[in-house]
Order: structure tokens, then C-alpha cells, then sequence
């Protein structure tokens, strides 16, 4: 449940669009015709973006050696009905749905016992006990909100936020939070900063694009919906949230933006160590001691911030002048929070908000977004609950083996390259030796037997959470984390590398539809989950991973001719997705994607080496296979933000920029020059 910016930079997740299940800043969108989306999705070079329902239209001629990923995919694709709530939908999201119909058998069983299942089945039933939340309406949040408008100095402003039961669920501006050191990953430091943009990233204030737009109109809509129910007007929310929006572009001025933090170089930037002493000189206006002590971290032996620049930015700002500013902050983002928490009519806001920013309709049913607001509030209790119903053992021993021969293939790959020195493979194939397994489920959770909701209504269960997570983050001030817990929601669809253990982890969450099933051929096997093992192992060593040893430290392996060598082959695949558009004037973003493609390509290859021992392997079946395992169609908004916003590729591409890198790929089709899928010798791209 951490949540600094630096883990996010740092796990690599499969990539999976988990389309509309989060509500607000965390998925969405697949509706055409919806209002902001305004460009033309035509234009697409070499292909077609078929990720967006609207281009798969009748006069299409599909043929797999001009447009693989089109012709695998059309059919379902070109008639698939989106579900409401949903800003896109696909394979992933058919295997979260098999998910929550499972997890829901488990919540509505009242014959499980334990404490996990008490603790998920009462918030469960809290989340869905409509009549008591109605009744209550907004009330439970009128006593923060009267507090926050009582605050009549910076002074009063900063005893509040460093008071962990006033302001617990109400943002900060700033926030602490303990994450493993980059240079020793034995070791937990502690992270500062400024809490985040309301418009998602500091390159939204600097100069608002379509997606900004999307995000101010959603969310403006939210407040004043939540905030004309404490009675205020219209016009007085709208004042509330440009106020905000005002305040945190002064900030902004001052700040990186998403694509700075998706960029290889950023660690160096963002690793600046203080002590505590040394922060309270660097931003004296800002309450860092009196926080750090009410919340848990005095103690702390080193603090990272990563923008200097952004708190002393912040800190000019903090003053009486723009107390309001800062109260308009608190008090929009706690609206924000809340209005998942409130009764039916604050949900249905932040419903109708997620689907403008996203560009879904309609609303999933509140039983399926009960099991989604439950897993990830309460990960571990969920996912433990889970896996002890179902019993996976025999999922887990199958998968760790395709992990290990994944691996295995690798080492292989690797030993073999010529480009390579002895001295750098030895060093990339201990890292392999190394690399951790985390296949399914774990052996061991984070304690979660403090946390009771015995008498609690829903809103105080969530304060109850809060508290405890707060607490929990505070005690690992100066320890070790513990490399048996990984951290990780394994209830979603997907799969990560995580760089500061260098380890691999396959979700249960992900193993379902056509990913995993009893009786599933090799070619389907390899083909979905084998290739997205061999993507998390290929993470190890992206020009990201590239950039850590073994044991997860911030540390340089490589000789120097070894790794411009590396970084050339590297350069030669941004330019490759460089010189491609997915519509009209959008190119795509071959810097940002670097990591993921590499990984892709990676993946591809090492599955490729271990199915060259299957006698009879049917390449037609695994290459169709893998191309369903991208089948994901997205919202217009959603297909932009991944463009502009994700490491990943958009759907399609993990598809034919992948395969036209391959010899087999050619030979299983014919594919020759002059076809869509073409790509010449000398023009394909290989970093492993
Ligand atoms: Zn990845």
C-alpha cells in the first residue's frame, strides 16, 4: 500500500489496462463518441491503431501478413459490446471479470472463518448496505469539512495537518512515506514531497492538453456535485476548484512531469538525502517537524526528496496569503475521497466524473465495484482469503516451472551474445541466478490482526484504514523490508518486475480466460502467460533494470564498451517506434516506451527459444494466441492517455512491432517484402 512516487517509477508492471475498474485517476475509457476525445483516430502508421472500435470498420481488409494483430483480433473485437462503467474491454478485463465472480462467491459466504474474511465481508456488506449510507447522506464528512473551513491561519492550517486524527483522509500538501533505498535495498528510508497535481501531472498545468481538459471537467463536475450538497452554489465550487487548480500551477512551475519520471535517467534527479535538520533549513515555512513526529518518522536516519526544487517552491507558498488556496486543496481532495464513501447519489458523482475523464458510460454494478473497492483497500485479507478458497498449489508449481525454464532460456540468450563481454555476462547471468520467483501467491502476508471494523459504519472503516495503513508506513522507519512480502495486490490482472529485489511476480488475478486453464495446449501457454514471464525477466534488463545489480542496488555492472552497445541497440528501437503515428499528428513515444518494448521483444524471444524443443509446436496457433493476449480495446481517452502518458505501447503494437523482429514470425506466414508486416533484415530490432 505504498504509494510514493518512487515505487511507482520502479515496479514494472505487465501493463495491463484494467479498464474502468478504479474510479478516477487509475483507469478507463472506451466509448466513441463521447465529448472530449476530439481528434482523428485515423491516420494510423503502419497500421492502424485497431486498439479503437471506431477504425474497425466493414471495408478493412484483413490479412495477417499486412496487419496481424487486425486480422487475430477483428472479428471479436469489431462487435464486442463495452459493459458500462467500462472505458475499454478486453482480455484482461474478461479475466478480472472471471476474478470478481469468484471473489464474490467468497464475500457472500458467510460460512468462511477468520479474521480476513470477517474483515473483508463486514467492509463488503458496509459498501453495499445502501439504506444506511443513504439515510447518512453526506453527513459523516460535514465535521471535517466544518473543521478544514474553520482554519483561519497558517498556523491553525499546519496543527491540523500535522494531526493525525483531524486530518486523517484529508490530503496534505505534503506527505512522508518510507520506501526502499535505491542504493541499498536492505534498507528503508524516508520519501517527502508534495501530495500530487489534482490534474494528474505537473506537465498538465505547464500546458493543458486534451487529457487535461478531460481531468479538469471530470473533476470540477465532481465538486461541485459534492460541494452544492453542503450548500454551496455552483459558482462557489467552480471558484473553490480554479483556486486549487490555480495553486498547484505555481507549484507546478517548479516541478517534473510524468515524462521526466519515465525517463532511465531519473534516479540521480530524484535522489537527493537530507537529514532532518537539513529539511527544516530547506523549507522552514512548511511543518515538517511537528509531522514527522506526530506521524511517526522523527527517528528517520535519511529522507529522500525527490524535488528540491518542488518543496522549496511549496514552502515560498506557504503562507497566510494563500491559506485559502491550501484549504481549497485539502478540502477538494478530501470531497474527492469521500464521495466514493457517502451515500448512492456522492458515488454516482464520482462515477459520472470517471467517465468524462475516461470516456466510459453508464456505471458497472455496485457488487462488482464493491469486490474492486475491497481489493484494494484491503489487499492482503482479500487476496489471502482468495487463495486459501480456492486452493491454487497446483497453479503455483506449474507456473513457478514456466518461470524457471523462462529463465533458464534466458540465460541461454544471454550466454550467446557475441555483443557482450565475459565479464558483463557473468554479471548479467548472476543476476538471473538471483532473480526471485514470486509465482501466484505468497508464503507470507503483512500483519493485518490490529485492524478491527467490529461496530463500524463504512465511512469510519475507511478512517480505520487509513490510521492503520499510516501507522504500518511509520513503523518501517529505518528497517528492512521483508523479501518474503511482496507487496503486491495479486488479485489483478497482472504481472510485475520489481527492480529493488529483482524479483518476477505472477499474479493469481492474471491466470484465467485464455491465460490459463486446465487442459491448456503449450502453444496457448507460451503464447499469453509464457511471454509475459519472459517480459517481467526481460525487465531485469531494460535500459531500466540495466541500471541495478543483483540484490536491487542503484549500481553500475556494465563495462563502459558493454553498455554503449547496449544503449545503441537500445537507441535503434526508440527510433524504430519513433518513426510510427497512431492516428494523425501522434507519433509514438518511442523515449517513454523504451523499457516495455524491450521487455516485450525480450519476452517474445526467450519463449521463442524454449518452444524450438517442441516437437510438433504449432506457430500459427502460438502467434494467434499471443496476439489475443492483446486484445484490448480502448476508449479514445484511453487509448490517448496510454499514448501520451504510459511506458507501455498502445495494444496493437505489442503485437506487430513485436512479432516482425522474428524469423519464425516470416516463416510461419510467408510474410515477404512489400506486406504490412514486413520489416527488412537490416531494420529489425533486436536489444536481446
Ligand atoms: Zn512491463
Amino acid at each position: 500500500m505504498k504509494n510514493s512516487v518512487l515505487k511507482k517509477q520502479i515496479r514494472r508492471f505487465a501493463g495491463v489496462a484494467l479498464a474502468g475498474q478504479m474510479l478516477l485517476l487509475t483507469a478507463a475509457g472506451c466509448r466513441p463518441n463521447s465529448v472530449n476525445g476530439n481528434f482523428d483516430t485515423k491516420g494510423g502508421n503502419p497500421w492502424i491503431c485497431s486498439d479503437l472500435q471506431e477504425n474497425l470498420t466493414p471495408d478493412l481488409k484483413l490479412s495477417k501478413v499486412d496487419d496481424f494483430h487486425l486480422y487475430v483480433n477483428y472479428d471479436w473485437a469489431s462487435t464486442v459490446v463495452i459493459p458500462e462503467g467500462y472505458s475499454g474491454y478486453g482480455v484482461h478485463t474478461r479475466v478480472y471479470d472471471e476474478t470478481i465472480e469468484k471473489a464474490t462467491k467468497l464475500l457472500t459466504d458467510d460460512s468462511v472463518e477468520g479474521h480476513d474474511a470477517e474483515l473483508i465481508r463486514s467492509f463488503y456488506n458496509n459498501i453495499l448496505d445502501w439504506e444506511t449510507r443513504d439515510a447518512l447522506g453526506v453527513t459523516p464528512a460535514q465535521a471535517k469539512l466544518d473543521d478544514i473551513l474553520s482554519i483561519d491561519s497558517i498556523e491553525e492550517y499546519s496543527k491540523f495537518i500535522c494531526d493525525k486524527e483531524r486530518s486523517n483522509c484529508v490530503a496534505a500538501p505534503i506527505g512522508f512515506a518510507n520506501d526502499v533505498d535505491l542504493y541499498d535495498s536492505n534498507t528503508y528510508v524516508t520519501m517527502i514531497g508534495f501530495s500530487g497535481f489534482v490534474l494528474g501531472d505537473a506537465a498538465e498545468d505547464k500546458k493543458r492538453t486534451e487529457q487535461g481538459d478531460r481531468y479538469y471537467d471530470g473533476l470540477l463536475s465532481l465538486n461541485k456535485a459534492m460541494l452544492c450538497r453542503f450548500g454551496y452554489s455552483e459558482d462557489e465550487a467552480k471558484k473553490m476548484f480554479d483556486e486549487v487548480i490555480d495553486f498547484e500551477g505555481k507549484i507546478a512551475e517548479s516541478s517534473l512531469t510524468s515524462a521526466d519520471y519515465m525517463s532511465v535517467d531519473i534516479y540521480d534527479k530524484i535522489y537527493n538525502v537530507y537529514t532532518l535538520e537539513e529539511l527544516e533549513k530547506l523549507a522552514p515555512n512548511l511543518p515538517i517537524r511537528e509531522y514527522a513526529e506526530n506521524f511517526g518518522y522523527a527517528e528517520t536516519n535519511k529522507i529522500i526528496v525527490a524535488e528540491p526544487k518542488q518543496l522549496e517552491r511549496l514552502n515560498e507558498l506557504y503562507t497566510d496569503e494563500n491559506l485559502e488556496a491550501l484549504k481549497a486543496y485539502s478540502l477538494v481532495r478530501y470531497l474527492r475521497v469521500m464521495s466514493r464513501w457517502l451515500d448512492k447519489e456522492a458515488l454516482d458523482a464520482n462515477l459520472s466524473a470517471a467517465n468524462i475523464i475516461f470516456g466510459s458510460e453508464g456505471k458497472q454494478p455496485y457488487d462488482q465495484l464493491a469486490f474492486t473497492f475491497v481489493r484494494e483497500n484491503l489487499p492482503v485479507p482479500m487476496d489471502r482469503a482468495y487463495v486459501e478458497y480456492y486452493e491454487c498449489e497446483e497453479t503455483k508449481e506449474r507456473i513457478t516451472e514456466v518461470c524457471e525454464e523462462v529463465i533458464e532460456s534466458y540465460r541461454e540468450i544471454i550466454s550467446g551474445e557475441e555483443w557482450l563481454s565475459e565479464e558483463t555476462k557473468k554479471t548479467a547471468l548472476e543476476k538471473l541466478d538471483t532473480m526471485k520467483i514470486n509465482a501466484v501467491y505468497p508464503d507470507k502476508w503483512e500483519d493485518y490482526s490490529d485492524l478491527d471494523f467490529t461496530g463500524m459504519s463504512l465511512v469510519e472503516s475507511v478512517e480505520a484504514l487509513s490510521d492503520f495503513y499510516l501507522t504500518q508506513d511509520a513503523k518501517d522507519t529505518n528497517g528492512s523490508p521483508d523479501p518474503d512480502i511482496w507487496n503486491v495486490d495479486i488479485l489483478e490482472a497482472n504481472a510485475s518486475y520489481y527492480v529493488l529485489d529483482n524479483s518476477i511476480t505472477i499474479y493469481v488475478g492474471i491466470l484465467g480466460d485464455s491465460y490459463y486453464y486446465d487442459g491448456i495446449s503449450d502453444e496457448e501457454l507460451y503464447g499469453g502467460i509464457g511471454v509475459c514471464i519472459g517480459h517481467e525477466v526481460s525487465h531485469a534488463f531494460d535500459t531500466n533494470g540495466a541500471q541495478f545489480d543483483k540484490d536491487g542496488n542503484y549500481e553500475f555492472w556494465w563495462t563502459d564498451e558493454d553498455y554503449k552497445a547496449f544503449k545503441s541497440r537500445a537507441d535503434k528501437l526508440i527510433k524504430y517506434y519513433n518513426k510510427m503515428t497512431a492516428w494523425k499528428g501522434e507519433r509514438i513515444r518511442g523515449e517513454n516506451i523504451q523499457t516495455e518494448a524491450i521487455a516485450d521483444m525480450g519476452g517474445m524471444k526467450a519463449v521463442l527459444n524454449i518452444v524450438d524443443d517442441i516437437e510438433g509446436f504449432d506457430y500459427d496457433k502460438f502467434f494467434t494466441a499471443y496476439s489475443k493476449s492483446w486484445c484490448d480495446i480502448e476508449s479514445r481517452e484511453a487509448a490517448y492517455t496510454m499514448l501520451t502518458q504510459d511506458v507501455h505501447p498502445l495494444n496493437y503494437l505489442r503485437v506487430n512491432a513485436v512479432v516482425q523482429q522474428f524469423q519464425e514470425f516470416y516463416e510461419t506466414y510467408g510474410v515477404k517484402e512489400g506486406d504490412g508486416m514486413y520489416l527488412a533484415p537490416e531494420d529489425r530490432v533486436s536489444v536481446w
